[in-house]
């Protein structure tokens, strides 16, 4: 969307119209999606780069739109936060996303992967009763807290009221608190300093260029010694070639995540791993 100011006016383009118009009926049909069980929960591994297996996994919502089809999350995330119905719809993707963890321990024993990984947003970490709610999922899912982690991004923690608090109170349940799109404006080391954080997923930015000699793997290695210096663990996201993958360990990377590893998924393939998430 664009927006121009004139005399001190702000003056729509169509294209600002339009894509407040498409926003206001995507919110619309969310209510709907959310009552006919339109949304999905999709997993994509996270792998242990000297080892080559699947560590944990990271929840990713989908939407299967009857008439639209695929609906991005980057399009539906922000809508649901506006109409605040993103609580509702992430309260569904916890519990699923746990039930799913458990479901695989039962199935897939110590081969499961030994974290589930669930995005957070803004508006619902401002929920004053969330962090009861995490603790009342762990309880009725039976996964226990050293299972879960919770992926919030500095804008979210920052967003005001009680967020801060609210990390410390699902950090103090034995819960990992990852740090997302690390080194982004999103996401500064001020945060550190902040709130309990136990893992710090470096962004796809910074793994992009990574095989070309330059600034992009100079801050990679920053990062990771950023990591390693404050005891956290670092995962690499993004990763789309093995090269990508080889170099990332090189550096000292233990964790990555990217389309070479698997996409998202309703169910990663735990017991090929060792051939298909082999790095380099
Ligand atoms: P994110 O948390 O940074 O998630 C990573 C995004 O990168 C995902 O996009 C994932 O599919 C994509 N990705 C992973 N590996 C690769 C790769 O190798 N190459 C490329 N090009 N992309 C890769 P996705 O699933 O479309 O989600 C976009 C964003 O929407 C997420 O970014 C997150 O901010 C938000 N989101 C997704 N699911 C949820 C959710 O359940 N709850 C909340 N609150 N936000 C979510
Ligand atoms: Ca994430
Ligand atoms: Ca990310
Ligand atoms: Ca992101």
């Amino acid at each position: 969307a664009k927006a121009s100011t004139e005399r001190g006016h702000l003056r729509y383009l169509p294209q600002m119209d339009q894509d407040a118009g498409e926003q206001a009926r995507l919110g619309a049909e969310m209510r709907t999606a959310l009552d006919e069980g339109q949304f999905r929960v999709f997993y994509q591994p996270i792998v242990s780069l000297p080892e080559g297996r699947i560590v944990s996994v990271e929840a990713l919502v989908r939407w299967d739109h009857p008439v639209r089809g695929f609906v991005s999350p980057a399009e539906f995330i922000s809508v649901a936060e506006q109409n605040g119905l993103i609580v509702e719809l992430g309260e569904w993707i916890l519990r699923e996303s746990c039930a799913q963890a458990v479901a695989w321990r039962d199935a897939y024993g110590e081969k499961a992967p030994q974290r589930m990984s669930v995005n957070v947003s803004a508006r619902q970490l401002a929920e004053p009763r969330f962090p009861e709610l995490v603790a009342s999922v762990l309880a009725s899912s039976g996964l226990p807290a050293a299972g879960l982690v919770v992926e919030v991004t500095e804008t979210a923690v920052f967003g005001g009221g009680r967020t801060v608090q609210a990390v410390n109170e699902i950090h103090a349940l034995g819960v990992r608190i990852a740090l997302d799109d690390f080194g982004t404006g999103h996401s500064s080391l001020t945060l550190l300093q902040t709130v309990p954080v136990d893992i710090l997923k470096v962004d796809k930015s910074f793994v992009d260029n990574i095989t070309m000699a330059g600034r992009h793997a100079v801050i990679a290695t920053a990062l990771i010694m950023v990591s390693d210096g404050l005891g956290l663990m670092a995962v690499a996201e993004g990763v789309e070639t093995a090269e990508q993958a080889a170099e990332l360990h090189r550096l000292g990377y233990r964790l990555a995540q990217g389309y070479y590893f698997g996409k998202p998924s309703p169910e990663p393939e735990f017991d090929a791993v060792n051939e298909a998430v082999r790095p380099g």
